[in-house]
């Protein structure tokens, strides 16, 4: 609108001045006067409004610069909070990496929940323990991926009360036995002291519940043992105080008795102390060059008198050849003595026990092996029979015993001679204990 009536008055201006032009021709001086004069001041006007307009022009035009500058900044300025806030995610990404990988790599099994009870991560023990897949359970509810009630129950119970830690001993049953978990549940609180979720930390003690268990059943063993001689010495010494064994052949037997008791508690103690000499490093070793046939000699000797008790053949198959080791011989026979005292001690009567020895020259070492028609192992022991006091079970009642005899036998070969021992059995038809030792290189005697 204001734009047409600047149009009119510019138009009526150039009318104005045509006439200004035109009139002199036929010249009236007042209407040529009144145009002069219109002409001017409309023209004057126009260029005073174009010089406000431009004025506006101009004031707009700044503040368009100024608000131009002003959300540049702000570009500028949003532009590095987003860089500022994608560094942080960067940032908090590679801290949950971080967390996640030190989660994943912990052996123990770990279970982190939110405040609903809902799975944020676990690492792959968890889930084998509780059969859920971690990666596609994450924001399950752990009612549903956990079937054990006691566990939910425990991190249920430690979030609700906002329990800092929990500790409770979980036995979870399986197809090898029942397995049992240390487990410690603690509330994670933010910084307002609210509580966000829990980790839960199930660490597998079976294995120290059962040597702990091992040790008493060992306490109990020695204690067995050693009252058994001790009582029979006590006895028979009395008897001899008192004057209860009239003749010279009585007091030989109580004698013989009591000797032989004597010996067994010192067997007995010197097990004993060589395993805890051997595994603190303060036996004394005197190793020379020994022929490992001649002591299997020396020791199936020892053996048959034993083994004659029970009826029981004790077969030697050992060929002459160059079998020298580096041993130490009071410890070779007492390896060689336990392998056959424990083949004779788990042998029916009327079994037999084999003996041989023979050199390996590809591999230059000698093998002695011990083979018994007895009462075998069960698989699942095989493998722990020369662990620290392990007895088979199935065993036990064939004999009595501390299960540190082959223990023993390990830790001479294995620790002191560089040995290797070796077991293979089947119940209900025998066992084979042996071992390997390195040979003395012929040249290296001969030098
Ligand atoms: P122990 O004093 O109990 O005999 P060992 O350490 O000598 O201890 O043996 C450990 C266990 O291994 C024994 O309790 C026994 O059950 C088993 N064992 C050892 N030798 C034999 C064998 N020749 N036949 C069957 N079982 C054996």
């Amino acid at each position: 609108m204001i734009n047409k009536v600047y149009m009119f008055l510019a138009a009526l201006g150039c009318a104005c001045l045509c006439m200004l032009v035109v009139l002199p021709a036929g010249g009236v001086d007042v209407l040529e006067i009144v145009g002069w004069l219109a002409a001017t001041g409309i023209t004057g006007w126009m260029g005073w409004r174009l010089y406000l307009e431009a004025k506006m022009l101009i004031v707009q035009v700044e503040s368009l610069k100024h608000d131009y500058k002003a959300q540049r900044e702000k570009v500028i300025e949003s532009t590095m909070q987003a860089k500022d806030y994608k560094l942080q995610v960067q940032l908090l990404k590679r801290q949950k990496q971080n967390t996640e990988a030190i989660i994943y790599s912990i052996s123990d099994a770990v279970i982190v929940t939110d405040v609903n009870d809902r799975l944020l991560v676990a690492n792959e023990p968890a889930g084998g323990i509780f059969g859920f897949d971690v990666e596609k359970s994450v924001l399950k509810l752990l009612d549903e991926l956990v079937e054990n009630a006691e566990i939910v129950r425990l991190i249920k119970k430690s979030r609700q009360g906002k329990i800092r830690d929990i500790r409770h001993e979980l036995t979870l049953k399986g197809e090898e036995g029942p397995t049992i978990y240390d487990c410690i549940v603690s509330c994670i609180f933010d910084e307002e002291d609210k509580i966000c979720g829990a980790v839960s930390v199930l660490h597998n003690v079976t294995r120290e519940k059962e040597i702990s268990q091992m040790k008493n059943e060992f306490v109990s063993h020695v204690s067995h043992e050693l009252k058994t001689p001790l009582a029979s010495i006590t006895a028979y010494s009395e008897m001899l105080a008192d004057g209860e064994a009239a003749d010279e052949k009585t007091r030989k037997e109580f004698y013989s008795i009591i000797q032989t008791q004597a010996q067994r508690l010192n067997r007995l103690i010197e097990d004993i102390l060589n395993v805890s000499r051997i595994e603190s490093g303060l036996i004394k070793v005197t190793k020379e060059p020994l022929s490992a046939t001649l002591l299997v000699r020396d020791a199936v000797q020892m053996i048959k008198s034993y083994a004659a008790e029970k009826n029981i053949e004790v077969k030697e198959e050992t060929a002459i050849v160059f079998d020298q080791v580096a041993a130490d011989k009071d410890m070779i026979s007492q390896v060689i003595i336990n392998l056959l005292s424990n083949a004779v001690k788990y042998t029916p009567d009327d079994g037999t026990v084999t003996v041989d020895s023979e050199v390996d020259e590809a591999r230059q070492v000698v093998r002695i092996r011990v083979a018994d028609t007895g009462v075998g192992i069960p698989a699942e022991d095989v493998e722990r029979v020369f662990d620290k006091f392990y007895r088979v079970k199935a065993n036990n009642k064939c004999a009595k015993g501390t299960g540190l005899g082959l223990n023993l036998v390990k830790q001479i070969v294995e620790k002191i001679h560089n040995g290797q021992v070796f077991v293979t059995s089947e119940v209900g038809r025998g066992s084979c204990f042996g071992f390997e030792l390195p040979l003395i290189a012929e040249k290296a005697l001969a030098d």
